[in-house]
Protein backbone atom coordinates (compact mmCIF):
# COMPACT_ATOMS: atom_id res chain seq x y z
CA UNK A 1 0.00 0.00 0.00
CA UNK A 2 1.49 3.18 -0.68
CA UNK A 3 1.32 6.11 1.46
CA UNK A 4 0.42 9.64 -0.74
CA UNK A 5 -0.89 11.42 2.26
CA UNK A 6 -2.14 11.39 6.01
CA UNK A 7 -5.76 10.19 5.28
CA UNK A 8 -7.21 8.85 8.12
CA UNK A 9 -8.29 10.31 11.48
CA UNK A 10 -9.26 7.26 13.14
CA UNK A 11 -9.13 8.97 16.52
CA UNK A 12 -12.01 11.18 15.64
CA UNK A 13 -14.78 9.39 17.42
CA UNK A 14 -12.62 7.67 20.26
CA UNK A 15 -13.19 9.85 23.39
CA UNK A 16 -14.00 8.09 26.29
CA UNK A 17 -17.23 9.51 27.98
CA UNK A 18 -14.90 10.64 30.64
CA UNK A 19 -11.69 12.46 29.74
CA UNK A 20 -9.49 12.48 32.57
CA UNK A 21 -9.09 15.85 34.61
CA UNK A 22 -6.64 18.22 33.99
CA UNK A 23 -6.40 17.34 30.61
CA UNK A 24 -4.42 20.28 28.16
CA UNK A 25 -7.57 22.19 26.56
CA UNK A 26 -6.72 22.08 22.65
CA UNK A 27 -6.58 25.78 20.94
CA UNK A 28 -8.86 26.62 18.12
CA UNK A 29 -7.92 24.73 15.36
CA UNK A 30 -5.57 27.25 13.04
CA UNK A 31 -6.70 27.72 9.52
CA UNK A 32 -5.22 25.13 7.15
CA UNK A 33 -1.15 27.38 6.44
CA UNK A 34 -0.71 25.66 3.15
CA UNK A 35 -2.83 23.98 0.29
CA UNK A 36 -1.00 20.78 1.65
CA UNK A 37 -2.47 21.33 5.06
CA UNK A 38 -5.52 21.82 3.92
CA UNK A 39 -6.10 18.79 1.79
CA UNK A 40 -4.59 16.96 5.27
CA UNK A 41 -7.30 18.75 6.95
CA UNK A 42 -10.24 18.12 4.36
CA UNK A 43 -9.05 14.44 3.69
CA UNK A 44 -9.56 13.99 7.52
CA UNK A 45 -12.95 11.92 7.30
CA UNK A 46 -14.45 9.64 10.23
CA UNK A 47 -14.56 6.42 7.97
CA UNK A 48 -14.12 4.52 5.16
CA UNK A 49 -10.53 5.86 3.91
CA UNK A 50 -8.50 3.74 1.40
CA UNK A 51 -6.36 1.79 3.54
CA UNK A 52 -9.38 0.77 5.84
CA UNK A 53 -11.37 -0.54 2.23
CA UNK A 54 -8.58 -2.10 1.06
CA UNK A 55 -8.61 -4.10 4.86
CA UNK A 56 -12.53 -4.81 4.54
CA UNK A 57 -12.42 -6.21 1.37
CA UNK A 58 -9.66 -8.25 2.06
CA UNK A 59 -10.36 -9.35 5.04
CA UNK A 60 -14.47 -9.81 3.12
CA UNK A 61 -12.45 -12.07 0.36
CA UNK A 62 -11.10 -14.53 2.97
CA UNK A 63 -14.89 -14.87 4.26
CA UNK A 64 -14.90 -13.14 7.60
CA UNK A 65 -18.12 -11.09 8.31
CA UNK A 66 -17.80 -8.02 10.41
CA UNK A 67 -19.70 -4.78 11.42
CA UNK A 68 -17.63 -1.62 10.54
CA UNK A 69 -17.14 1.89 12.74
CA UNK A 70 -18.97 0.97 15.07
CA UNK A 71 -19.16 1.07 19.25
CA UNK A 72 -17.75 -2.24 20.28
CA UNK A 73 -18.53 -1.57 23.98
CA UNK A 74 -21.70 0.54 24.93
CA UNK A 75 -20.78 3.47 26.61
CA UNK A 76 -17.35 3.81 25.67
CA UNK A 77 -17.47 6.45 23.02
CA UNK A 78 -14.74 4.39 21.05
CA UNK A 79 -15.56 3.27 17.71
CA UNK A 80 -13.35 0.42 16.07
CA UNK A 81 -13.19 0.22 11.98
CA UNK A 82 -13.93 -3.12 11.99
CA UNK A 83 -15.68 -5.23 14.67
CA UNK A 84 -15.93 -8.77 15.11
CA UNK A 85 -18.57 -8.29 17.52
CA UNK A 86 -18.65 -12.42 18.49
CA UNK A 87 -14.81 -13.19 18.87
CA UNK A 88 -14.69 -9.72 20.63
CA UNK A 89 -11.73 -8.50 18.40
CA UNK A 90 -11.72 -4.34 17.60
CA UNK A 91 -9.48 -3.50 14.46
CA UNK A 92 -8.02 -0.21 14.26
CA UNK A 93 -6.90 1.15 10.71
CA UNK A 94 -4.17 3.88 12.29
CA UNK A 95 -2.98 7.10 10.32
CA UNK A 96 0.50 7.35 10.37
CA UNK A 97 0.40 11.01 10.47
CA UNK A 98 -2.83 10.95 13.38
CA UNK A 99 -1.63 8.45 15.50
CA UNK A 100 2.35 9.67 15.21
CA UNK A 101 3.52 6.07 13.42
CA UNK A 102 6.91 5.79 14.41
CA UNK A 103 8.19 4.99 10.81
CA UNK A 104 5.82 8.33 9.46
CA UNK A 105 4.59 10.21 12.25
CA UNK A 106 5.75 13.80 11.14
CA UNK A 107 5.53 16.92 13.81
CA UNK A 108 4.29 20.21 11.55
CA UNK A 109 5.98 22.93 12.48
CA UNK A 110 3.58 25.39 11.59
CA UNK A 111 1.16 25.66 14.11
CA UNK A 112 3.83 23.09 16.01
CA UNK A 113 2.04 23.53 19.07
CA UNK A 114 -1.57 22.71 18.55
CA UNK A 115 -0.52 19.62 16.47
CA UNK A 116 1.88 18.74 19.35
CA UNK A 117 -0.89 18.75 21.78
CA UNK A 118 -3.76 17.31 19.12
CA UNK A 119 -1.34 14.31 17.85
CA UNK A 120 -0.48 13.81 21.36
CA UNK A 121 -4.23 13.52 22.45
CA UNK A 122 -4.88 10.77 19.79
CA UNK A 123 -2.33 8.74 21.12
CA UNK A 124 -3.40 9.43 24.72
CA UNK A 125 -6.70 8.08 23.82
CA UNK A 126 -5.57 5.37 21.51
CA UNK A 127 -4.00 3.98 24.90
CA UNK A 128 -6.86 4.45 26.96
CA UNK A 129 -8.96 3.05 24.79
CA UNK A 130 -7.11 -0.04 24.09
CA UNK A 131 -7.42 -0.49 28.24
CA UNK A 132 -11.00 0.10 27.89
CA UNK A 133 -11.39 -2.58 25.13
CA UNK A 134 -9.45 -5.01 27.29
CA UNK A 135 -11.02 -4.66 30.37
CA UNK A 136 -14.36 -5.12 28.69
CA UNK A 137 -12.89 -8.72 27.63
CA UNK A 138 -12.00 -7.50 23.93
CA UNK A 139 -8.83 -8.13 21.87
CA UNK A 140 -7.66 -4.98 19.90
CA UNK A 141 -5.73 -4.96 16.62
CA UNK A 142 -4.30 -1.64 15.69
CA UNK A 143 -3.32 -1.61 12.28
CA UNK A 144 -0.99 1.18 10.50
CA UNK A 145 -2.13 2.74 7.41
CA UNK A 146 0.97 1.78 5.83
CA UNK A 147 1.12 -2.11 6.28
CA UNK A 148 1.17 -4.38 3.71
CA UNK A 149 -2.73 -5.49 3.02
CA UNK A 150 -2.23 -9.01 3.64
CA UNK A 151 0.10 -8.81 6.15
CA UNK A 152 -2.90 -6.78 8.36
CA UNK A 153 -5.34 -9.28 7.08
CA UNK A 154 -3.37 -12.47 8.12
CA UNK A 155 -2.64 -10.51 11.78
CA UNK A 156 -5.92 -9.90 12.36
CA UNK A 157 -7.13 -13.65 11.85
CA UNK A 158 -4.41 -14.81 13.87
CA UNK A 159 -6.07 -13.05 17.01
CA UNK A 160 -9.16 -14.02 15.72
CA UNK A 161 -9.40 -17.32 15.15
CA UNK A 162 -8.55 -18.45 18.44
CA UNK A 163 -11.48 -16.82 19.55
CA UNK A 164 -13.66 -17.59 17.33
CA UNK A 165 -12.95 -21.67 17.85
CA UNK A 166 -13.01 -21.72 21.63
ZN1 LIG B 1 3.42 4.61 8.86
Amino acid sequence: MTIARPASGSARMCRMTNEPTGIVRLPTPPGPSTPGVRAVMQGNRATDTRPELAIRSELHRRGNRFRKTVAPVKGLRCRADIVFARARVAVFIDGCFWHRCPEHGTSPRTNGDYWQIKLDRNVARDLRNNDALAASGWAVVRVWEHEDVADAADRIEAVLEPRVAR
